[in-house]
Formats: C-alpha cells, structure tokens, sequence
C-alpha cells in the first residue's frame, strides 16, 4: 500500500479501510512514511474528518504501536481519569486520594503541563523528592499496596501518538476531533485500566471552545472507549473561567492539600473534585448512583482518609511528607504582591487563557517541552466571576522569582479581568455527562 493513495483517498472525502489506516500510521512510526506525507495525511483528515470506525481504527492502530499496560495483576475495577486540560484543573490530585481512600483502585499515569495548561506531574514534583517514574512493577506492586500511584507516562505507551503528536503540533492539525479522540484515547486505552472518567473542558480556557465541539469529542470518545470493553463516561465542565483559584505548581499542591483537610468548602475546584470522584466510585463499583458516589468522595474529605491516602502516596514515592503537613515548606518565591483592580464595579469575565499564560510567563508553564519550570510561581485568584470589587482592592496575588516577569504577567492579568456592572448569569460547573449506554 502507497502511502500517497492512502493521502488521496482520504483528500477526495472517502473513508479508509482498517489496513490503509495501520499502514500509515505503523509505516510513519518505524520511520518509513515521511513526515511530508505524514503532515498531508494529517492534514486530509483535519478536513475530511474520519467515522466512528475509522477514528476506532486509527485509535485500535496508535494504542497497539507499544506496550498495552496488564493491571491484571490488582485486584478490583482500575480506574483512571482524564483532562483534556484547563488552568488550574487540580482536580486529579484531590479526587485520586479521595477515590483510593473509597476501595477503588487508582491507578494513573499522567502528563506534564503545556502551553497554558498545567500538568498533574509537575506539580507533584514540586513536592520535593517526589518521583514520578516507577517501573511498570514498582507502579504494580503500589497500587496493590496502597491502591494509589500517579506516575508519568511510560516511554513505550503509545509511541506512534507522541510522534504524531509532534507533527500535528507544527501543521496545524491539532484541532481535529478524530486526531485529538485517537490521541487521547490510545494513551488511555494502553495504560490498561478497566474504567475511564473523561473530563473535557470547554470555553475560553479549553482545547475545544465551544460547547458543540466538546460534546462530539466526549461522545467520540465513549464510544471508542466502550468499543474497547472498558467503562468510560465523560463530563464536560466549565473552563471560562479558572477552575481552581491557585494556579502554579506547588500552589495547586497547597490548595489540593487544604481541600483534602476540608477547607475551601463550596469552591468551584471541589465541586468538580466531588462530582469527578463520584464518578470513579460508582464506576468502579462502590456506589449505586452517583449521588452515593459524591457522598462517600465528601466522606472521604471529612473523615480525613483521602488526606491521608495523599500522604500515604508521597511517602511511597519517595516525596516530603513532611512539607504537605506544613504547607509553608513548599517551595515559595522571592516576590509575593497584589494587582490591585483599577476601578470598582463585579467581575464580568476572567480569561482562562490569559490567566494560563500569565502563569507560563511566570515560569510555572513551559512554551516548548524543553523549558525548566519553576515550581514556586503562579497566582492565586483573589475574586471569581460576579464578584463585588472596589478600587484597589487585589484581584489577584502574583508568586514571582523575577521582577520583569511579575511586570508582564501583571499586564495579562489586568487585561483578563473585565470588571463591568452586568455579570453574566454563571453556567453550571458541570455542563453534560456522556454516559457509555449513550
Ligand atoms: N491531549 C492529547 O493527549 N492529545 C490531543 O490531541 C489533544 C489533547
Ligand atoms: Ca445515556
């Protein structure tokens, strides 16, 4: 099979066959399709789209170019959830202890921060000595143990997606719903667990900004998944705003830990937690509905078990303790100052986006995978959406390690914040749920 008729059968609309999509994506992986033609086979899909079918294939296609993780060995329903990333979306970090703490394994492997998204990883690595590479054994034998683990993704899971994955991300072509399906799905698929709770962001902090688009992605993806035999269900939540009010690496540490120990109660950041976690503990099966699901997760807050179970993973791999029973530990910057608002009114909008790139300007994001975080900058969020400001009062704490860079992120930060007299009537934090029986 030509690699060139391949790219043209999908550049005139038709759908390809199972052997014509393993024969690109295999052929690209070993080195024998070019990136040329990869880049133009990437770009026929963007417009032409794919079917359920053929997106199944080339997800089926990418999750077998590697290792397909056995967890076989842990007893119990595995479960494993998935953002498609947001600005301060710290939600795995409290909802996994909860989870684990409810009898449900968790069994995760997670991703690092890019662009303005944060990732789960780098932020555990704030806490120091904290290792996020285990072998598949070592990730085996914790989660048996301790029925929790958090770890990086192996090298060997799904290679032909972090190859793609490159290319789509220098051709344009990384906002395509079959790219992105067959991309997130392959990682999760291959990462073996037997439940899989997709959270997709919408709105001006999301891959996917509208609410169309995110709800044919998160059906897309349940459907995959459930053609796969696992148990998948997706949420689609609000990122217009940000969700947590922490953002940066060991500030999301610190706001995780004061929830799990059962402050910020209403907050937005552990609604979600909640609602996720719910999720999780009725899929794997500890709860009837997901209303149990979300009480046993706030059981789990106030009998101080999911607290606990955090603690207990840090010590497994090898991390402080000590600096998540005093959260002054973590690591702090040099430059702790308010931006103060510039007139009094509510706040009509904060940009999710810019709030996300405020932080990377800071350094608590990177803009190429190369680039070293720091992992004591970021903000925190003094005021939400529909909020009563006055003059001078902070909108926002900047954590900094460097004058030029509190200057530039306080300049995004006052063009994200748009104080008005009408704020907008608030969206719910979750906007859908996708069943598998959908
Ligand atoms: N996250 C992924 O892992 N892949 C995509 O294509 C988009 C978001
Ligand atoms: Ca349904």
């Amino acid at each position: 099979m030509r690699a060139c008729d391949i790219i043209e059968k999908k550049k005139k609309g038709l759908r390809l066959s199972r052997e014509e999509i393993a024969s690109i994506v295999n052929g690209f992986t070993r080195g024998e399709v070019p990136d040329y033609q990869m880049s133009a086979f990437l770009m026929a899909v963007y417009f032409q789209g794919m079917d359920e079918e053929e997106t199944t294939d080339l997800t089926m296609v990418m999750m077998r170019s590697g290792e397909v993780v056995d967890l076989s060995a842990i007893p119990g329903i595995k479960v494993d959830k998935h953002s498609t990333g947001g600005v301060g979306d710290t939600t795995t970090l409290i909802l996994a202890p909860l989870v684990a703490a409810a009898g449900i394994p968790v069994a995760k492997m997670s991703g690092r921060g890019l662009g303005h998204t944060g990732g789960t990883l780098d932020k555990l690595e704030s806490i120091p000595g904290f290792r996020i590479q285990l072998t598949g054994d070592e990730f085996i034998e914790q989660v048996k143990r301790i029925g929790l683990a958090i770890i990086g993704q192996t090298a060997d899971l799904a290679p032909a997606d972090g190859k793609i994955y490159k290319l789509r991300d220098v051709t344009s072509t990384v906002d395509s719903i079959p790219l992105i399906a067959g991309s997130i799905m392959s990682k999760k698929l291959a990462a073996g667990t037997d439940a899989i709770l997709l959270d997709v962001k919408t709105g001006s902090g999301a891959f996917m900004p509208t609410m169309e688009l995110s709800r044919e992605l998160a059906r897309v993806m349940v459907k995959i998944g459930c053609k796969a035999g696992k148990r998948v269900r997706a949420v689609i939540t609000d990122m217009d705003q940000p969700l947590g009010t922490m953002i940066g690496n060991a500030l999301e540490v610190r706001e995780a830990v004061e929830i799990l120990n059962g402050e910020h109660r209403g907050s937005a950041l552990r609604e979600v937690s909640i609602i996720l976690g719910g999720h999780l503990i009725q899929m794997g099966g500890a709860a009837q509905n997901l209303e149990e699901g979300k009480a046993i997760a706030e059981k789990m807050i106030a009998n101080g078990l999911g607290a606990r179970k955090f603690r207990e993973m840090i010590a497994a791999q090898g991390g402080s303790v000590r600096v998540v029973e005093e959260l002054s530990l973590l690591p702090q910057p040099g430059i702790i100052r308010d931006v103060p608002a510039p007139g009094r009114g509510r706040i009509v909008k904060i940009n999710a986006l810019a709030v996300g790139q405020a932080a990377m300007v800071l350094g608590a994001g990177r803009e190429k995978k190369e680039d070293v975080i720091d992992p004591a900058v970021g903000l925190i969020l003094r005021k939400r959406v529909g909020d009563e400001v006055e003059k001078g009062e902070a909108l926002v704490s900047i954590y900094a390690n460097d004058e030029g860079k509190f200057g530039k992120a306080e300049k995004i930060i006052l063009d994200a914040f748009v104080v008005g007299e009408d704020p907008p009537s608030l969206l719910p934090l979750v906007l859908d749920t996708i069943m598998e029986d959908a």
